[in-house]
């Protein structure tokens, strides 16, 4: 069976590899499709996403990336897919994504969406979290792997903080103070 990942992926983070990777355990073959939004100003352009996720899936003799634009449901059709993968963090993600897969289902009966509930670990992470740590010049070292996190820094234009630490004020020793003593 094949699988249809879509997404922004803007940038791909640990919780969407994670999904990958559990993904290319359960299906044959998982396409990560990105999608060529033109309504979204993206941090990185398709081509730049779709470098970043084969260089993070080369691991993964079934994975492919492509990059798609219309119509879910048709890309899926083209491909010969029978199933859009998806993931779920919360219940937020939860209103949206029911919604989109019974939007799908009007569209074609024939291609199911499939769930996989995010591992723990990843269950905050999303590409705009990790975009708003490294705009205010916290490490997103821990979130994304290490040659997407170099992008993205160069992006913001800094370097990793954990080459430039913060440094500790020195906090100068206490002046004496004279106080006027009462006679
Ligand atoms: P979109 O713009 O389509 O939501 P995203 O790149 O934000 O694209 O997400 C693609 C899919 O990956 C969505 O189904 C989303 O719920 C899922 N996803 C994103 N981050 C995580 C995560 N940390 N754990 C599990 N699923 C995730």
């Amino acid at each position: 069976m094949i699988a249809i990942y879509p997404g922004s992926f803007d940038p791909i983070t640990l919780g969407h590899l994670d999904l990958i990777g559990r993904g290319s355990r359960l299906f044959e073959r998982v396409i990560v499709a990105v999608l060529r939004n033109p309504n979204k100003m993206p941090l990185f352009s398709v081509q730049q996403r779709l470098d970043q996720i084969r260089h993070s899936t080369q691991h993964l003799p079934n994975v492919e990336v492509d990059s798609f634009d219309g119509l879910t449901v048709n890309y899926a059709q083209i491909r010969q897919a029978q199933v859009l993968l998806r993931g779920l963090r919360a219940v937020s993600d939860f209103e949206v994504e029911l919604q989109m897969a019974h939007t799908n289902k009007t569209l074609s009966t024939q291609i199911e969406t499939v769930f996989l509930a995010t591992s723990n670990e990843y269950s905050f992470l999303s590409s705009s979290v990790v975009k708003e740590i490294a705009r205010f010049g916290g490490s997103i070292d821990h979130l994304v792997p290490p040659h997407i996190a170099l992008d993205i820094y160069q992006c913001y234009n800094h370097n990793s903080p954990m080459l430039n630490p913060i440094s500790t004020e020195t906090i100068p020793p206490l002046k004496s103070i004279s106080v006027d003593r009462e006679p």
